[in-house]
């Protein structure tokens, strides 16, 4: 049997923290920053957003991956 998952018609977000796409349905935890709101994969990185999202916010821009 063969088992094709398609994603297509799931929207999906990214974690600008750790930079993991998700979806944002099933996110661990939500922040509004500037009208906007930004979906996160775990709580842990809903803080570190909440502590500097000006510093999330504009790294959006480059594609710059940091662990
Ligand atoms: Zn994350």
């Amino acid at each position: 049997m063969t088992e094709i998952k398609k994603e297509t018609k799931m929207e999906k977000v990214k974690d600008l923290v750790c930079g993991m796409t998700i979806d944002p349905r099933t996110a661990a935890a939500t922040s509004e920053y500037e009208g906007q709101t930004y979906y996160f994969c775990a709580r842990g990185c809903k803080v570190s957003f909440d502590k500097d999202p000006e510093k999330y916010t504009k790294g959006e821009k480059e594609t710059k991956h940091e662990h």
